[in-house]
């Protein structure tokens, strides 16, 4: 397959080159996604915008009001090995890590990998159950999507035609917050998650009684979603075996899996189950 390759210089000279093709342009950044849809003739592009040499789109700060920031050309490996995200938000490093091969994390950004939105995506739960929102630049000027919203569907999301994701920002969790994330695939990471399960903890000071908590399910639904009767089952309760139970048949419930290449629906179905009740054990540990 032929294609132009475009190499803009900045984020307003990709955008007028996206919107100067009228959608009929890819954008192009770590590559690991979309070559691999190009070689296999799943999609067709005439053009491809490599918004990989733009400076200034691949960081990682802190600030301690407005929490992280983390520009979208920032590889999944550089999310994996930083130590400031290992201190405040481990479980974002805890996902990164489970995305393929070191190779494949060297190459792969951020930003692909929630704009590929694959059901499955690795980082998606996650940052979801961290409250992380979206920056988004395009033609219309900037703004700011929550990442829950910000997928439609297997392969879509709210990008517009000439939009560019550019920053993921993740506020400051509440004080006694812990996560996990748990990746069932049968080859480890080098495959997609057959189910992914994040859970975002906040345990009030006291007692051990969960203040608030996330579930968030990868690969079970045509976009990662959000267990919210799971949740119901354990906020405002103090968490021991028999509500861990609830929470993860609840989860199971809810998830709609399909069956595909990797897994039936009904065993995806009880894996949620499965890795549920295990993610909530281990952000409770
Ligand atoms: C062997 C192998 C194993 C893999 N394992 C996993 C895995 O375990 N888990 C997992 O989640 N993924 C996995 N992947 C998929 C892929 O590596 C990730 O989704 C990766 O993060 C994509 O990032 P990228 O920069 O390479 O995206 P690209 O391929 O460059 O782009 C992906 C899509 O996002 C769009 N895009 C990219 N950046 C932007 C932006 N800033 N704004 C707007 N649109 C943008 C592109 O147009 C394209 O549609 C694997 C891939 C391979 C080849």
């Amino acid at each position: 397959m032929r294609f132009d390759y475009l190499q803009p210089k900045t984020v307003e000279e990709a955008i007028s080159l996206l919107s100067k093709f009228d959608g009929k342009a890819k954008v192009i950044a770590g590559g690991t996604d979309l070559l691999v849809q190009i070689r296999n003739k799943a999609i067709k592009s005439e053009r491809v915008v490599d918004i990989g040499s733009i400076p200034g789109l691949d960081y990682i700060n802190y600030d301690e009001k407005r929490g992280l920031s983390i520009g979208a050309l920032t590889t999944i490996r550089t999310l994996e090995t930083s130590s400031e995200i290992q201190r405040r938000y481990p479980v974002i490093c805890r996902a990164a890590s489970q995305l393929g091969s070191v190779a494949i994390r060297n190459m792969a950004t951020i930003g692909g990998n929630l704009c590929n939105a694959a059901p499955s995506a690795e980082n998606a739960p996650a940052l979801i159950g961290l409250s992380a929102t979206c920056k988004i630049v395009g033609p219309g000027g900037q703004r700011v999507v929550p990442l829950e919203e910000f997928f439609i569907g297997p392969g879509s999301t709210v990008l517009k035609k000439g939009e560019l994701l550019i920053e993921i920002q993740v506020p400051v969790p509440l004080p006694h917050t812990r996560g996990a994330y748990l990746k069932h695939g049968i080859r480890g990471t080098i495959e997609l998650a057959i189910v992914g399960v994040a859970t975002i903890l906040t345990l009030a000071p006291r007692a051990r009684v969960c203040r608030d908590i996330r579930v968030v399910l990868g690969a079970v639904a045509p976009i990662p979603m959000r267990a919210r009767k799971a949740e119901k089952v354990l906020r405002g309760k103090k968490i021991d075996e028999a509500l861990m139970n609830e929470a993860a048949e609840a989860a199971s419930r809810e998830a709609r899996p399909i069956t595909d290449v990797r897994a039936t629906a009904e065993y995806r179905r009880e894996m949620v189950g499965v890795f549920t009740r295990r993610a909530i054990r281990e952000a409770l540990a």
